[in-house]
């Protein structure tokens, strides 16, 4: 009798493990939705704190470096990087000084 009270009391444990974090993560993705829907986000939007469609954001040209700008062409993949770069920004090889 005494085994079959631990038996239940380690598949009732058990249970718990199993049930417990994912009743959890149902109350968190509850409480997110929840979130989402709360009327000061709600008001926000309304007053157009959210833009409906955020444009991209656009990558300046010295960010991506160009063929006619100043740059340096990676000895090991070939792709060019700005001129005054040390490491590639393909395969982070050593760019070599021209
Ligand atoms: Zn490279």
């Amino acid at each position: 009798m005494v085994g079959q009270l631990e038996l239940a009391l380690r598949v009732a444990s058990a249970l718990f493990v199993i049930v417990a974090p994912t009743l959890l993560f149902l109350g968190l993705w509850r409480g997110l939705e929840a979130m989402k829907d709360d009327e000061i986000i709600e008001r926000a939007r309304e007053e157009g704190y959210f833009t409906t469609s955020p444009a991209p954001k656009k990558i300046t040209s010295s960010v991506l470096p160009d063929a006619t700008a100043e740059t340096t062409t990676c000895d090991t993949c070939g792709t060019l990087n700005i001129d005054d770069a040390t490491y590639c920004q393909e395969c982070l090889g050593k760019l070599s000084d021209q």
